[in-house]
């Protein structure tokens, strides 16, 4: 598969079909991304701002309809107070990130968001707190947000109507990211790999979702089922297809920022590495506060110690420099074809 070529459908349906993986495929993405980012891999301080959730996302631990899980919510020192870590640890990027929770106002997010960027103005504030009105996403950038993540989790309708209940709708989840783009997020959308129902052609059509939308950074992770959820019984996702597909989205998107995520790790730390080394260039740690951190349960086992912990910054550049990369101090903008 050749760097900026748009291969057919089929094409891609062969390279998903493929549960193995390719050196050949992960090396041209490799050459792809350093043509553009060089060596950097851009680090996130990744915050947990809540466990509560509105929703009910069938594979998400987090769901409303989930009693088992443990909720909490960060205040808004408790946040300027990891903010402030971070920053001492080298973070020049927060993510808050949280379940769709009702108490969060608009007013609450634009006072943290304002108040993150007043204090600490060279550093980019990414959000990612699911499916909000136009005028919600416009005053959370008008007080400084940088960025957005949500991902469409699927492009497919019929699919998308086994992963969630009739509440949520992939109509209101693209209007939402087209929002996002024309208000001036730098944007970043995704989809599990192997979540329940999932076929390879609902794979492609994800692709060629994100062809249209062309967001700025796009996350892919292994579905990992959660104990108390409705798709307690599915197996996981394919941590092997999903690097295949971290390249195959490098070699589509060259510019694009594209994680090692956590659920990649949680599956096998020596995934983080072969996505890095397959056209992955961003890690996100964990900076959550200790005391809550495990209440953040997405799924089972998730990874949020060691080298998914932002306290483990110095060993995670080690293992960068280990396999060849270099940790960025920069922000770690998207590099746009016309910059
Ligand atoms: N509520 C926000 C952000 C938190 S969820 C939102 O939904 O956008 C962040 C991401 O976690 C989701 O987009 C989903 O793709 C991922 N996720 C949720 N449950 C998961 C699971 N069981 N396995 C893997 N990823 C999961
Ligand atoms: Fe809520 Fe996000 Fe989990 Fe869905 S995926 S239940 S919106 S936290």
């Amino acid at each position: 598969m050749a760097a900026g070529k748009n291969p057919s459908d089929s094409a891609l349906a062969a390279i998903v079909s493929s549960p193995d993986f390719d050196g050949e495929l992960s090396s041209l993405a490799d050459r792809k991304r350093r043509e553009v980012y060089s060596d950097e891999v851009y680090l996130r301080g990744l915050i947990e701002i809540s466990s509560y959730c509105r929703n009910n996302c069938y594979y998400c631990g987090l769901r409303a309809g989930n009693a088992n899980a443990l909720r909490y919510r960060l205040s808004k020192d408790e946040i300027l107070e990891v903010c402030k870590e971070g920053y001492g640890l080298g973070f020049r990027t927060f993510v808050l990130q949280g379940g769709e929770d009702p108490s969060f106002t608009d007013s609450f997010i634009c006072d943290v968001v304002s108040s993150i960027k007043k204090l600490y103005p060279d550093c980019a504030v990414t959000l990612s707190i699911g499916e909000r009105d136009y005028s919600s996403y416009k005053a959370f950038f008008d007080a400084g947000a940088d960025r957005y993540l949500l991902r469409h989790e699927t492009a497919d309708e019929k699919h998308y109507r086994m992963l969630h209940p009739e509440s949520m709708s992939l109509q209101k989840r693209k209007e939402c990211l087209f929002a996002l783009k024309e208000i001036g997020y730098q944007v970043g959308s995704g989809f599990m790999v192997g979540s329940p129902y999932q076929t390879v052609d609902n794979i492609v059509a994800d692709l060629r979702f994100l062809q249209l939308l062309s967001p700025d950074m796009i996350g892919i992770g292994p579905f990992v089922s959660h104990w108390s959820t409705p798709f307690k019984d599915f197996e996981n996702g394919s941590a092997l297809l999903t690097v295949r597909l971290v390249s195959v989205l490098r070699l589509l998107f060259p510019h694009s920022l594209i994680p090692a995520t956590t659920s990649l790790a949680t599956i096998g730390e020596e995934y983080r590495k072969k996505a890095l080394i397959s056209g992955a260039n961003v890690i996100m740690p964990n900076l959550t506060p200790l005391k809550v951190r495990k209440k953040y349960e997405l799924y089972n086992r998730k990874l949020s110690s060691s080298l998914e912990s932002a306290q483990a910054v110095e060993q995670i550049k080690a293992m960068l420099t280990d396999i060849g990369y270099r940790a960025a101090s920069s922000r770690g903008d998207v590099k746009r074809p016309d910059n």
